[in-house]
């Protein structure tokens, strides 16, 4: 029945594109006066800084982004006014290749998320060993108050404010929270009427029809579920003797759970915007998906018990899966985390001193650097398919992502082993040192 297809035209929250619309809140979820994800993203480079040594001139180069773009995006409502909002581009860093990295529509969106969200892309990139820098972008916009005419014309105008920024050699934007491969399919459309011919490398995540590729939209969730294997297999725990919790049932949390209960793995605990679900005889995603969609949530499913987003957070489970917004595990959670170890399928869920707090616990983080970089990955196969004008079979694309982020993992398991790190400093020790390597190779200009 109605499972999540990704490859379907699914919204961020796994809405149908043209159906109604759902907004992950972060107030739901996170404590506002934890650190911002700016704040957790400047900590996590300035320790791995000193934990290896890092040039000064290097880590004062890579704590800004290269270059930031604020637009003022103004588009035409159904009803003939005009509605105007902010929109950002920012290239963290372009040293080891074209800036990569989605597009968020969201109330919150601002120029220090989009920094953040930047600056993580680099070290994804890097530590996967995709030839990419970090780039994101956004508009501070409540996506479900559009209707689709309103949301094409923004999406337009937008694209045509950073048109200066993107291209397949400069910036290749892609989805993120609330954008989908038919806003992509726009943003092409866009940049290839101001080329006079079609460009299908300027994004990814786009329909398959126009260039994208097969097995790009599930792709966050496929990495997400090999790295939550890859952590079992070093801690010896069998796939079927394990609990998962996963937070957000959207894109990338809802397509996990089903890969995840269809791989064996017991799913007890889902959670939405509306509030979280709990059985501890497991889940069945495929029957959520139903209810979910006659009644628009989670919520309200018959066969578990109800919970809010702050308990499913604390449950007795062996893997959690933050898959929502950044800053839901902080100072105020981190001692009330029982899993055996986190997932971040999110980027920056774990805040820079509640990963602290896990770490002193025993509690592993697989790093969203390494755990959600399935989605880029797939972006680069997409992006490489498109340049070549030659695509591949769904096989061929989850087998190559496949191999690439286990091997990943393995090098921050390695590196992590031999240094005494915890795995994100491992994996912010590997992207950085790839980009910090990159810069010195290439030497300062003029
Ligand atoms: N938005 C996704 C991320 O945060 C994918 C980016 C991409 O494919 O360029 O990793």
């Amino acid at each position: 029945m109605q499972a999540v297809r990704p490859d379907a035209g699914l919204g961020a929250n796994g809405a149908v594109n043209g159906d109604v619309l759902e907004l992950e809140k972060p107030d739901h979820y996170v404590d506002a006066s934890a650190e911002s994800a700016w704040e957790t993203a400047l900590a996590q480079l300035d320790e791995v800084a000193e934990l290896m040594g890092l040039a000064p001139g290097v880590h004062e180069l890579l704590r800004s982004p290269k270059r930031a773009l604020i637009v003022s995006v103004p588009f035409r409502m159904d009803d003939g006014s005009t509605s105007v909002h902010q929109g950002y581009r920012v290239h963290h860093n372009v040293t080891r290749g074209p800036a990569k990295g989605g597009i968020r529509y969201h109330p919150s969106v601002d120029l220090d998320e989009v920094k953040a969200l930047a600056m993580w892309m680099t070290w994804k990139c890097a530590v996967a060993g995709i030839p990419f820098g970090g780039a994101k972008g956004g508009i501070a916009v409540d996506r479900r108050k559009l209707k689709k005419g309103e949301l094409e014309r923004m999406t337009r105008r937008y694209a045509s404010e950073i048109l200066p920024l993107i291209g397949p050699e400069r910036d290749i934007p892609a989805p993120d929270m609330n954008t989908d491969e038919e806003i992509m399919a726009w943003i092409m459309d866009t940049y290839s009427a101001y080329q006079g011919h079609s460009v299908p490398g300027v994004v990814t995540g786009k329909p398959v029809s126009i260039g994208g590729s097969k097995g790009r939209g599930g792709a966050t969730s496929r990495g997400v579920m090999y790295m939550i294997f890859s952590q079992l297999k070093a801690l010896g725990l069998g796939i079927e003797e394990v609990t998962v919790a996963i937070q957000g049932y959207g894109k990338v949390g809802g397509f996990a759970a089903q890969l995840l209960h269809d791989a064996g793995c017991q799913v007890v605990a889902i959670s939405d915007v509306e509030g979280a679900l709990y059985n501890a005889n497991g889940l069945d995603p495929e029957a959520i998906n139903r209810h979910k969609h006659e009644a628009g949530t989670v919520v309200g499913y018959a066969g578990a018990e109800a919970m809010s987003n702050a308990e499913l957070l604390e449950i007795d489970c062996d893997v959690l899966v933050p898959a929502a917004v950044e800053g839901v595990i902080t100072v105020k959670n981190a001692d009330a985390i029982k899993a055996r170890f986190v997932c971040e399928a999110a980027n920056g869920p774990v805040t820079f001193e509640a990963d602290k707090i896990l770490g002193e616990r025993g509690i592993s983080v697989v790093p969203d650097v390494l755990a959600n970089a399935g989605g880029v990955v797939v972006s680069y196969f997409e992006w490489v398919q498109d340049i070549q004008a030659y695509f591949w079979s769904a096989e061929e694309v989850n087998d190559r992502l496949r191999g690439i982020l286990e091997n990943a993992y393995l090098e921050v398991r390695d590196l992590a082993g031999a240094k005494g790190l915890t795995m994100r400093q491992a994996a912010q020790w590997i992207g950085v040192g790839r980009v910090a390597e990159a810069h010195l190779t290439r030497g300062l200009f003029p």
